[in-house]
C-alpha cells in the first residue's frame, strides 16, 4: 500500500520503517526542515535500538523515504496516519492544533478516496474533529479511523512489529475502511494477535485507559514501597508475592524514581481534564500524579537526610534518559531530581549512555556531563542511579570506591542487593528495603 505518515518523531519513524520492511511504500512527512536533511543524508533523529540499521535498508531499497512537503505525500498515497505531538495544554487537556493543522493540510491536498487514520494519542471526539476538519476542505470521499499506538520507547520496533493487539477505531459506519486496515495489519497479526474493531470513541479511550493503569500500578507500588520503609518490610519481597496472583501479574510492579516520559504524565492528566469536561472527577488519576510527583522528590530527601546539608556536596547520578534503551528525557524523573539537587546547592556530576545532548540542552553548563561512567565519580560524595541501564548493573565496585569521595550510593532503581553492597562497604538507600 501507499502510505504517508506525518509526524517523523518516535513514532512516526518507527511505524514509517516497520510499514516499509512489509513492504509498503512510505513516506514520512515532518515540518522540521533538519530532521527530514538528517534522514535524508542517512543520519539519525532520535535513538531507537534497531531503528538505525532498519530505516537505513528501507530507504536504500526505496520503499522508504522522507519529505517536508506534505501535500506531495499526500498525493502520493492511499492512506495517512497522523503521527505528530498532542502536548499537554495548561489545563492538562492535550493540544490538538497540530493534529488539526495536518487534518486540513491534508483535506487541502486529497485529489482522491483516502483513509487519514489518527496515530496520536488524542482524546474523545478527535475523530469527529478531524472528520470535521478535512470535511471542510474537500468534496472528495475520505474515512477517519483512531488506531492508537501502544509501542514503548527502548522496545519499539519489537511491539509494532509484534503487537499484543491492534485497536482499530472506525468513524461512523464504514466498512471500506475497516477491510483496509484489517488487510494492512494482516501481516503484523500472523502470530494471532487480535485485531479488536470498534467506534472511534471507545478506540480514543483505549490508549489513555491502558497509559494510566499503568501509571496506577507505578504509583501504587512506589506508595507500598513507602509504608515498606516505615513499617520495617522489604517491597521486593511484596512485590513477588503479588506478582505471582495471576489476576495483578508481576509486570509494572516495580517501585522506583517515579514514572517520566513524554506519555505517562501527559495522558493521564488529559484522562482527568476531558473526564471533568463531562462532569466526571476521576479521583484515583488524581492521586496517581500527585503520588508521582512527590516520588521524584523522595530520593533528594533521603541524601538530605543523610548528609544533613547537601550545599556544595556533588552528586554523581547515572542514567538521565526517562528509561532505558532511548535518548528521550521528556518528563525524565532525572530532571526534577536534579533541578531539586542544585536548589539545595550541590554539584551535579551526570552520566547517560545516549541522553547527553538531550540534558546538555536542558542544562547547559549547570552541571558536569560526562562521557564515561566513572568519570561522574570522580570526587562525588554520593552517587544515585536514577535510570536502569544494563551497564550499571554489574560496575567495578572497587573502583567505584575509590573514585569517590564517600563510599554511598542512593539507588532509585533498586538494581543492587542491599546485603552485597553493606559487605562492600557501601552506605546503601534503596526505595522500600
Ligand atoms: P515526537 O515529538 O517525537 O514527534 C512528533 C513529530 O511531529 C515531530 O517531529 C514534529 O516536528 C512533527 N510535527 C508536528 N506538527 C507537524 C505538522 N503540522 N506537520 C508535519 N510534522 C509535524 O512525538 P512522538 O513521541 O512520536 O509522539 C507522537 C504521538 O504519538 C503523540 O500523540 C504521543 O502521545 C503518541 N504516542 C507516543 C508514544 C511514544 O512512546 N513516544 C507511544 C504511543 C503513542
Amino acid at each position: 500500500m501507499k502510505i504517508a505518515v506525518v509526524g517523523t518523531g518516535y513514532v512516526g519513524l518507527v511505524l514509517g520503517a516497520c510499514f516499509a520492511e512489509n513492504g509498503n511504500d512510505l513516506i514520512c512527512v515532518d515540518k522540521d526542515e533538519a530532521k527530514i536533511a538528517t534522514l535524508e543524508a542517512g543520519g539519525m533523529p532520535i535513538y531507537e535500538p534497531g531503528l538505525s540499521e532498519l530505516v537505513g535498508r528501507n530507504h536504500e531499497e526505496e520503499r522508504l523515504s522522507f519529505t517536508t512537503d506534505l501535500s506531495e505525500a499526500v498525493r502520493a498515497s492511499d492512506i495517512v496516519f497522523i503521527a505528530v505531538g498532542t502536548p499537554p495544554g495548561e489545563d492538562g487537556s492535550a493540544d490538538l492544533q497540530h493534529v488539526l493543522d495536518v487534518a486540513r493540510d491534508v483535506g487541502r491536498a486529497m485529489t482522491k478516496y483516502m483513509v487519514i487514520v489518527d496515530k496520536s494519542t488524542v482524546p474523545v471526539g478527535t475523530a469527529k474533529k478531524v472528520h470535521a476538519t478535512i470535511a471542510g476542505e474537500t468534496t472528495k470521499p475520505f474515512s477517519v479511523v483512531s488506531n492508537p499506538e501502544f509501542l514503548k520507547q527502548g522496545a519499539a520496533i519489537e511491539d509494532f512489529m509484534k503487537p499484543d493487539r491492534v485497536v482499530i477505531g472506525i468513524e461512523g459506519d464504514d466498512s471500506r475502511a475497516a477491510d483496509i486496515m484489517r488487510e494492512l495489519y494482516g501481516p503484523f497479526t500472523r502470530t494471532g494477535a487480535p485485531i479488536l474493531m470498534m467506534d472511534s470513541a471507545s478506540a480514543e479511550l483505549c490508549k489513555y485507559a491502558a497509559n494510566s493503569m499503568l501509571a496506577a500500578r507505578i504509583s501504587f507500588m512506589n506508595e507500598m514501597a513507602n509504608v515498606c520503609e516505615l513499617a520495617g518490610a522489604n517491597v521486593d519481597h511484596v512485590r513477588k508475592a503479588i506478582g505471582a496472583d495471576r489476576r495483578i501479574g508481576s509486570s509494572f510492579l516495580f517501585p522506583g524514581v517515579g514514572y517520566g516520559g513524554s506519555c505517562f504524565s501527559k495522558d493521564v492528566k488529559a484522562l482527568i481534564k476531558s473526564s471533568a469536561d463531562r462532569g466526571y472527577a476521576f479521583r484515583i488519576l488524581e492521586a496517581v500524579e500527585e503520588v508521582n510527583e512527590r516520588q521524584k522528590s523522595r530520593i533528594v530527601c533521603k541524601m538530605e537526610s543523610h548528609f544533613t546539608d547537601l550545599v556544595g556536596r556533588t552528586i554523581a547520578i547515572w542514567g538521565l534518559a526517562f528509561k532505558p534503551r532511548t535518548d528521550d528525557m521528556r518528563e525524565a524523573p532525572a530532571i526534577a531530581i536534579i533541578e531539586h539537587l542544585l536548589a539545595l546547592g550541590a554539584n551535579v556530576r551526570a552520566y547517560d549512555p545516549e541522553a547527553t545532548s538531550a540534558a546538555r540542552r536542558l542544562f547547559g553548563d549547570r552541571i558536569t556531563l560526562c562521557e564515561k561512567s566513572y568519570d561522574a565519580l570522580a570526587g562525588a560524595d554520593a552517587l544515585a542511579i536514577v535510570t536502569e541501564w544494563n551497564e550499571f548493573r554489574e560496575p567495578d565496585f572497587s573502583r567505584m570506591r575509590e573514585l569517590m569521595r564517600g563510599p554511598v550510593v542512593f539507588d532509585g532503581r533498586n538494581i543492587y542487593s542491599p546485603e552485597h553492597m553493606r559487605a562492600l562497604g557501601f552506605t546503601y538507600v534503596s526505595i522500600g528495603r
